[in-house]
Parts: structure tokens; sequence; C-alpha cells
């Protein structure tokens, strides 16, 4: 898949209202019936053990995890999301899921759409199907043994943690992200990004406002987005500037030329990255 390698270039994409356009608990409780114990409870439970109870909920309704899948499954996912995705993967960045959602969520979209291949790794929420069928969600940190201690996260989930992890492991000074996300969950991780990085906030959502109020707390660029076009044009244009800085062109190879070949204009960046599928 890799044929033009990009070393250190990571994307870090969030899921829901990102990659999907949507929320994918939000559309398993709608979809399967169960808003009202949703609204019931909502009031009593944090998100996470309340994802957990839903499950419960509709397993008592004779919704099987089969069931979850097919209606998962029957959701939309932009098709500029999943030819960025796909292109990304291609021009050999290292790309990623981090989410408040859950592995069965996330797995069941991508590998649906086919891009879950094009994922190194999707830090979220452990998901199994447990003896009786149903799904059971677990919160991704220890909240008990190994709380993260983070006042801007939920206690389930740091996605700054995780940012930080990834870039401990970075074995070269050249490795830089685009983190890509819209929600509160979001900010703590792009607080953590550094100068040469980038966070692209989905337009007037929780992450691009909490941005704006104070723009100076960032060392990473900011470059917003408002669509699944948006999403793709925006992201192919700051992974084909890393990869091909104008000083390191003469040292390319023809096969990697060809792949990343400087185009005049941004139209041309654009069908330049494309790749046919
Ligand atoms: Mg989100
Ligand atoms: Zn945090």
């Amino acid at each position: 898949m890799a044929s033009a390698p990009a070393p250190g270039v990571v994307v870090v994409f969030d899921f829901d209202r990102t990659i999907i356009d949507w929320d994918s608990d939000d559309w398993v409780i709608t979809k399967l019936g169960a808003a009202d114990a949703f609204l019931r409870l909502r009031p009593t439970m944090r998100w996470n053990p309340l994802m957990d109870r839903m499950m419960a909920e509709l397993h008592a309704r004779g919704k099987t995890a089969e069931d979850i899948r097919d209606c998962l499954m029957s959701a939309p996912l932009d098709a500029h999301v999943i030819s960025s995705i796909k292109t990304a993967a291609a021009l050999g960045c290292d790309l990623r899921v981090v989410s408040d959602a859950n592995t069965f969520f996330i797995e069941t979209v991508l590998a649906h759409h086919g891009v879950l291949g094009c994922f190194s790794e999707i830090s979220t929420n452990p998901a199994r199907v447990d003896a009786d069928g149903r799904l059971r969600i677990s919160p991704f940190h220890d909240t008990a043994a190994a709380p993260h201690g983070c006042s801007l996260c939920p206690e389930n989930m740091c996605k700054g943690k995780i940012i930080e992890k990834i870039q401990s492991m970075a074995d070269t000074k050249n490795q830089h992200f685009i983190y890509i996300g819209d929600g509160k969950g979001d900010y703590c991780p792009s607080l953590k990004l550094s100068e040469g990085d980038y966070v692209m906030p989905k337009e007037n959502y929780p992450l691009w406002k909490l941005i704006c109020n104070n723009k100076q707390l960032l060392k990473a660029e900011v470059h917003p987005w408002n669509s699944g076009e948006d999403l793709e044009k925006t992201l192919l244009k700051l992974v084909n500037k890393m990869i091909t800085p104008p000083a390191q062109v003469s040292s390319l190879d023809c096969s990697k030329c060809e792949m990343s070949k400087p185009a005049s204009t941004e139209v041309g960046h654009h069908q330049a990255l494309r790749v046919p599928h």
C-alpha cells in the first residue's frame, strides 16, 4: 500500500463527526429504538458507562450484536473522506484513529468501507461481545487503578495522553502530526502538538470554538474544514506540503517524484495525489 513513503507524517483522526459526519452512539441508539432509555439515563450517568448500559438496554430489547453491526453499516461515509484516507495511506502517512467511541463501532464502519487496513492503530474504548451476546464497552483508561489526571478530559479517556505516547515512541525528530477533530475531547490533544504540526478543527464545532477563543495556546498551525470534500482538500494539501519540502525534491527518486510531483496550483496538487479506487 505504501508505495511512496512519507516517513514522519502522522495523521490522527477523531471518529464521530470527523471521519463520519454523524455520531455513532447516537446513530445506533436512535435507529435501534432506545432513545427513550438514553434520555432517561443520561442525567444520571457519565457517557462511557452509559454506552455500556445502553448496549444492555438493546440486548434486553432483543437487539443482537449483528443488529448493531447492520445498523452501523447502513450509515453513510462521505466518499471524499474515504478517498482522503486511502490517498494519505498510499503516500505512506501513519494513519491513526483516536476516539471516544469504541472498537466495535469504529472497526465495523471502517471495514465496511474498505479502509480499516489504512490505519496503524485505533485508540478507543475496548468493546467485546460477552457470552450472552451483549456488547460490552469498557473505559480506555483504567479509571480506578490509573486515573489519567487530566482536568480537560472525561475520566475514561484523555486523548492528549495518547498523543504524548505516540510522540514518545517517535524514532525521528522529523515526525510531524496532523490532528483532525471536532469535539471538546480533541482540544487536549491539540494543545500537545508542536511547532510544525497541524490541527484541522471542524468549523463551528466545539474544538474550533475552543481554539478560536485563545489561539496563542496552540503551537500547531490551524487549518479548519467544513465538509468531507474540504477535509480531503485540506488534508492532502498539508500532507503534500510535508512530504515534498522544496529543498528535498531533488533528492527524491523517480517513483516518489511521480507520486508527489509539485504542481503550480492547489488543484494540481489535489489531482496528482488522488488514487483511483
Ligand atoms: Mg468527534
Ligand atoms: Zn486530556
